[in-house]
């Protein structure tokens, strides 16, 4: 008899006629014996590049996996598709176990799924030294790294496992999300020899972005509802609580809205599943609990209502729109309040709890750098897709043209000087104040509180005299984010400078605010140099003197800060604000930041000097 092929195994197990992007180098390596790490975004088709050479090899395979449903989900799809699959976890009860491994050491089994917690122990190992063991999966590999979400202590003893068997197997890791860090822990802890590394992009071309700060968010939610009622799609909230007022308000406003979370009966679960999956329900209303394993292609949105803890979340979340390659949309509802609930769940989540306390201590501070990148997105200038991508380690175009900041949604407002004034307001108030009290004190409130403190007497007192409220607040929530304030911890936070504080102060960084563009404002374009005068030779000069220097102070090449072209157009359109300076050719925001302000002080003193020369 012949032995078939991968495109045999796919086809005959799986149905499928050819392999998707990334698959089949993967199986490949594995057929050639080489270790292999995939990582693929959710969705992509990971399992298949493990059970499709496991029905090709020899012996068993065995695939850890941290999650029971996981398991029974994945070995249950097997079995349909006539694999004789089988797992091994705490769900079984003694008997079952007992007559699983019977069955698995008499060769029933060609894929059998393991929680990680048994590898070691006596009677798994016993098992796992008698059979031929072909290939071991490490599947959501990223539970290995305490850089990741779902650290689990226990894969780290999956690399003990391994070579406590008589022939070391191929050992393949998957995962589907891998900041860098994490992908060299999985390298590294998993002690993988050799491996064939393959990325597939995670960009998802079809899906739109963008972040949204409602004052109202349920009125924000029908807003963005009542156009889609013919269309189908999952609303994420961070509370079961939550879930429950949404559901209830969607349902009092007339839409089809059902709801999914860990608090409802498992028979509730499965109905509400099914009816949104046959769109009896167009609207899902869940908490993350609700789409592992989920495969319903024509979700055209997903909003979150919420902030979640971490990009990896929002992104696997966001991702179950679209995936029949629609044009689909991921709106995020934001609000500052996002970031302490989401503290709150980190602080009492049951993660970690069986850590020691230095442990405990080390993903406490990666859960909050984590939120911090999360909070970060709610708040960039600059490409949403950019940023989630460059988030996961890969390299993407700086404008996808296809998210609410490529599209011009939104318009930088140059805060620089509002900004400035803050900051020394919380100079002045000595770290005693938190962000209510410096905004009343910066607006000139009359309130009882701000005059009792006799804080109406402070230099700083009403310097932002008639701004409102809303954007004082905002602006200082950029300042804190940026560096430029710090907010301490606890339940009522007070304000103090921050590290960049100065910098500001002596005029060297600027500060920008994001303000959604109200409909008939222009979108300012980049001016074309075409359109440009021709820039002053003497101020070109100067402008290539200031580059010169900064290249020699980053030791950085020239071209990296500007090219010729863009100072050439500085000293056509001589911009002397931040907001100015981002409409030149060749600025983007991330330049602005790191050089903008020392070339704007350059054409400010030209001009200056200018000045001063037609005068006298
Ligand atoms: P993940 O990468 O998230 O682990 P899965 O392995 O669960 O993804 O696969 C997601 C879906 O894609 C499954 O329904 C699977 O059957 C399907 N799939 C995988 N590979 C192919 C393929 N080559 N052609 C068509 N569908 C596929
Ligand atoms: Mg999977």
């Amino acid at each position: 008899m012949n032995v078939p092929t991968k495109l045999q195994v796919l086809e005959q197990y799986f149905g499928y006629a050819s392999f998707r992007p990334g698959q089949e180098e993967l199986i490949d390596a594995l057929l050639r014996g080489q270790d292999v790490v995939g990582v693929m975004p959710t969705g992509a088709g990971k399992s298949l590049c493990y059970q499709v050479p496991a029905l090709l090899m020899e012996g068993v395979t065995l695939v850890v996996s941290p999650l029971i449903s996981l398991m029974k989900d994945q070995v249950a799809a097997l079995v349909q598709n006539g694999v004789r699959g089988a797992y091994l976890n705490s769900s079984l009860t003694w008997g079952q176990y007992q007559k699983a491994l019977r069955n698995a050491r008499a060769g029933l089994y060609k894929i059998i799924y393991v929680a990680p917690e048994r590898l070691l122990t006596p009677e798994f190992l016993d098992f796992a030294q008698s059979v031929e063991v072909s290939m071991v999966v490490i599947d959501e590999a990223h539970c290995v790294s305490q850089w990741g979400q779902d650290f689990r202590p226990s894969y780290l003893d999956i690399p003990d496992f391994v070579d406590k068997l008589p022939r070391r197997p191929v050992v393949s890791a998957f995962t589907a999300t891998a900041t860098p860090r994490v992908r060299r822990d999985i390298l590294s802890l998993l002690r993988l020899r050799h491996p064939f590394v393959n990325v597939t992009s995670f960009d998802r071309p079809n899906l739109y972005f963008e972040v949204r700060r409602p004052k109202d968010k349920l009125q924000e939610l029908f807003a963005l509802l009542e156009p889609r009622r013919e269309k189908s799609g999952i609303v994420y909230c961070a509370t079961r609580k939550g879930v429950e007022e949404v559901c209830t308000a969607l349902g009092e406003r007339g839409f089809a809205a059902t709801r999914y979370h860990a608090g409802l009966s498992d028979q509730e679960r499965q109905k509400n599943q099914e009816d949104f999956l046959y769109d009896r329900a167009t609207v899902m209303v869940a908490t993350n609990a609700f789409g592992m394993g989920i495969d319903k292609s024509n979700v055209s949105f997903v909003i979150h209502y919420n902030m979640p803890k971490d990009l990896e979340s929002y992104y696997q979340e966001a991702g179950r729109a679209g995936r029949d390659g629609q044009p689909a949309e991921c709106f995020l509802l934001y609000s500052g309040q996002d970031v302490s609930l989401a503290r709150f769940l980190l602080a009492h989540s049951e993660e970690g709890q069986d850590l020691d306390p230095r442990a405990q201590e080390q993903l406490a501070q990666q859960n909050e750098r984590r939120l911090q990148a999360m909070t970060g997105y709610c708040h960039t200038t600059s490409c949403l897709r950019e940023y989630i991508l460059h988030y996961f380690g890969e390299h993407a175009p700086t404008q996808c043209g296809n998210c609410q900041n490529c599209l011009g949604v939104f318009q930088q407002v140059d805060v620089t000087q509002q900004a400035r004034e803050i900051t020394v307001c919380v100079g002045h108030l000595r770290g005693r104040y938190g962000a209510a009290m410096v905004t009343d004190v910066v607006r000139g409130s009359k309130s009882e509180k701000v005059l009792r403190q006799g804080l109406d007497r402070f230099p700083s007192y009403g310097k932002l005299r008639g701004q409102k409220e809303d954007f004082v607040r905002e602006v200082i929530h950029t300042l804190v984010l940026q560096g430029f304030l710090e907010q301490s911890a606890g339940e009522y936070p007070t304000l103090r400078q921050g590290d960049r504080a100065l910098e500001l102060l002596r005029g060297e960084a600027c500060v920008l605010l994001q303000v959604r563009r109200e409909d008939g404002d222009a979108v300012p374009k980049k001016k074309a140099p075409q359109d440009l005068p021709k820039g002053d030779p003497q101020l070109y000069d100067r402008l290539r003197q200031v580059r010169a220097k900064l290249s020699a102070a980053q030791n950085v090449p020239v071209y990296v800060i500007f090219s010729n072209a863009t100072l050439d157009a500085m000293a056509a359109y001589r911009p002397t604000t931040p907001a100015q300076l981002l409409e030149v050719p060749g600025v983007g925001q991330a330049k602005l930041q790191k050089y903008g302000m020392a070339f704007l002080k350059e054409i400010q003193d030209w001009a200056r000097e200018r000045a001063g020369q037609a005068g006298g």
